[in-house]
């Protein structure tokens, strides 16, 4: 665990030898579970360290991050980024949030074998959720990683957001792109771009980089719309 150590020292994250216990048990667990059920195309021990560990942690540094203490973790598929995050940071509580209830159902086992216990792994499709009170503009940080393209995806996320809170979500080159064909959703469902961070990710191909989104105003009760609509026909 190498690289995440070193990642965790750059990012100035404290860390001992239990965090480090309890990063191998879940990489151990999921890895296990994957034999059985597709959680991740990542099979390699290291990979699954640089690929879903090291890249999952850096919006640590944001002051995003730093003031949020609820943050819900959108399309979470093996719990990536929210797992590492919740591994790290104990004192936040993050909802892991994703439509398949199989993975769902093994997040809340593999959690609880291992003590995680600022996570709680729910079943449901965003745009569902997203219209439920308990859950509407509750959270102060979103965070999405390879869900949906920019657009789409800011209809499944900024319903969530409390207004002056953030959406991040994790991009690799296409961020510029998806940013010019999204700019109309983002502006549309309340929010505005704030920051784009660019980050170094060990042997990355390509580039990776985290948009922050500020949610500077409350989204329209129309949003989201019906499941399934966002995606097939992304706000222009
Ligand atoms: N975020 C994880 C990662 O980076 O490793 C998983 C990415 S996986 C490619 C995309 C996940 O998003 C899948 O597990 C899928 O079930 C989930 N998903 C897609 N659309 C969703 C929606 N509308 N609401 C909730 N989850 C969704």
């Amino acid at each position: 665990m190498e690289q995440l150590k070193r990642t965790m020292d750059r990012l100035l994250i404290p860390w001992d030898d239990v965090t480090i216990d309890t990063f191998e048990r879940y990489r151990t667990s999921i890895l296990e579970w994957n034999e059985k059920v597709n959680l991740t195309a990542v099979r390699d021990a290291q990979e699954f360290e640089i690929k879903h560990f090291v890249d999952s942690l850096f919006v640590a540094n944001h002051p995003g991050f730093k003031a949020a203490s609820t943050i819900i973790d959108v399309g979470t598929g093996a719990g990536f980024p929210g797992v590492p995050l919740a591994i790290c940071f104990p004192d936040k509580h993050f909802v892991l949030l994703d439509t398949v209830q199989k993975k769902i159902r093994i997040l809340q086992q593999v959690t609880a074998e291992i003590g995680i216990p600022n996570v709680r792994p729910m079943s449901g499709r965003a745009e569902d959720v997203a219209r439920d009170p308990e859950h509407r503009e509750k959270y102060d940080l979103c965070l999405a990683r390879a869900v949906a393209n920019l657009a789409t995806l800011t209809e499944y996320c900024l319903p969530f957001v409390a207004v002056g809170g953030y959406f991040a979500a994790y991009k690799t080159e296409s961020g510029d792109r998806e940013y010019e064909e999204g700019k109309r959703a983002i502006e549309r469902l309340g929010g505005r771009l704030e920051d784009k961070i660019a980050y170094d990710v060990v042997n990355a191909i390509n580039e990776h980089n985290i948009l922050w989104i500020r949610k500077i105003g409350s989204t329209p009760k129309e949003y989201p719309r019906r499941a399934g609509t966002p995606s097939k026909e992304p706000i222009r």
